[in-house]
């Protein structure tokens, strides 16, 4: 007899097997469950459907026509925000904490994926099934590495909750939305965030011994909109340094191969999307999906300051000469590298322009990279909106 849940005969795998998506796996965590059962169909890897999870998931695909949607996704409303009252210790200003916690002390919900650290790392993700303000909290700021966030989604089935929010990135979503019909709930909420270049725990350490003067005290950064790495550090002090400066010849290898064939960027299939690379500096950006990302963002909103998106800049003569540069690993001089730092950050792109700058050159990038070491997979797994980006630029022939 069949089981109406047949991936409960299915088995996790072992943390040391090979996943089925081989080197391309970000470790979203799916495989570390009994729902490995549907990681064919469900692998944003293995099975590249953004087009039918946005059918699923938004009632409709996005509209290629639109220039936004095309970049951005299926959206009514995309703003720039900032907590009046930051949180401190947050990425930014706590905006995805802030929602988390009212929707758990609204019952809302009775649980929120999310993901802490291990007492022993800082960046050692922990995901966890949050169930007080307190586990939200602690689950605050980026852990700047690939984390299994899905690997608890036994544990929900297990413990009986029926409305459930879930905090995460894109690859973990897509294959979370794959599976969303059978996890026996009343309600998935979906809060986003955008993510890009993501690196394995070790990948993190070589890019901060490259990178950083402090490497061991860091405990945040973020590539910022002013064209530089912002290192926080324990003493609470700001490092930047130009994107144009970094060691590219030593950094090339250093990003997981999953992040180098991903094309969500902006995480198409959540409800709503908490980054800030299309705000104003010291921003946040968000984007309303659907009426269901519309109710989250209800919650929070007297807490917030708000203002329009805005746009100014011509991104395409940086993205174009970016792709050589990148892919003949070109390190320039650091004082060559502050200078182009400060007058691109004058005249160059700004806001909705900014996010298409770093959409098109990750694109640029991505699509050469699986162009040559997946050949047989790109035309299926780069979906139709980033090769129509992608064709806006002159690619090396090989
Ligand atoms: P906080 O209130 O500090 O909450 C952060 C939340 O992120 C926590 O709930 C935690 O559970 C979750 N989280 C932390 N690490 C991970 C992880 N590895 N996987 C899944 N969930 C995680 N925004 C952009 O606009 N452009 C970018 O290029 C970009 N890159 C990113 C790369 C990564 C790896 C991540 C995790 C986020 C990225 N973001 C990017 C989003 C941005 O950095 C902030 O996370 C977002 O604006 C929310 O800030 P906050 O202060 O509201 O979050
Ligand atoms: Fe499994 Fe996720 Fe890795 Fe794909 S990315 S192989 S679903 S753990």
């Amino acid at each position: 007899m069949t089981s109406v849940f047949p991936h409960k005969k299915a088995k996790a795998l072992k943390p040391t097997s090979r996943r089925p998506a081989k080197e391309l796996c970000s470790e979203c965590g799916l495989c570390d469950t009994y729902y490995i059962h549907y990681v064919k169909e469900a692998c944003a890897f293995l099975n590249q459907q953004i087009h039918e999870l946005e059918e699923q998931t938004h009632t409709r695909s996005r509209n290629l026509d639109n220039p936004d949607e095309l970049y951005f996704g299926v959206h009514q409303d995309m703003m720039a925000a900032r907590k009046k009252e930051p949180i401190p210790g947050a990425q930014w200003t706590g905006i995805v904490s802030t929602i988390a916690i009212e929707m758990l002390n609204r019952n809302l919900v009775e649980g929120v994926v999310c993901v802490q650290n291990t007492k022993e790392d800082r960046f050692q993700p922990m995901p966890i099934i949050a169930r007080t303000p307190e586990e939200i909290l602690a689950a605050r700021v980026n852990k700047p590495t690939l984390s299994p966030n899905l690997s608890v989604l036994e544990q929900i089935e297990k413990s009986g909750m029926k409305r459930l929010l879930v905090i995460g990135v894109g690859c973990q979503i897509q294959a979370l939305r794959a599976v969303e019909k059978q996890l026996g709930l009343e309600k998935l909420y979906v809060l986003g965030t955008p993510c890009v270049d993501n690196v394995t725990r070790a990948g993190l350490q070589k890019f901060l011994e490259t990178t950083s003067r402090s490497p061991n005290t860091v405990v945040h950064y973020e590539f910022m909109q002013d064209f530089r790495v912002h290192f926080k550090h324990e003493d609470g002090s700001i490092e930047t340094v130009p994107f144009f400066g970094l060691k590219t010849n030593k950094l090339k290898d250093v990003f997981a191969p999953s992040c180098m064939s991903c094309f969500d960027y902006v995480n198409s299939l959540a409800d709503l999307v908490v980054g800030y690379m299309g705000a104003p500096f010291g921003w946040q950006w968000i984007t309303v999906r659907n009426d269901t990302g519309r109710e989250m963002l209800e919650l929070v909103k007297d807490w917030l300051e708000t203002q329009p998106v805005m746009t100014s800049g011509d991104r395409k003569a940086a993205v174009q000469q970016s792709i050589p540069a990148y892919d003949k690993a070109v390190t320039i001089p650091i004082w060559a590298a502050k200078l182009m730092g400060v007058i691109i950050e004058k005249i160059g792109p700004k806001g909705l322009e900014y996010a298409r700058f770093s959409i098109d050159s990750h694109f640029t990038r991505n699509y050469l990279y699986v162009k040559r070491n997946h050949p047989e997979k790109l035309e299926a797994h780069v979906p139709e909106f980033a090769k129509r980006i992608v064709n806006q630029y002159k690619l090396p022939k090989s």
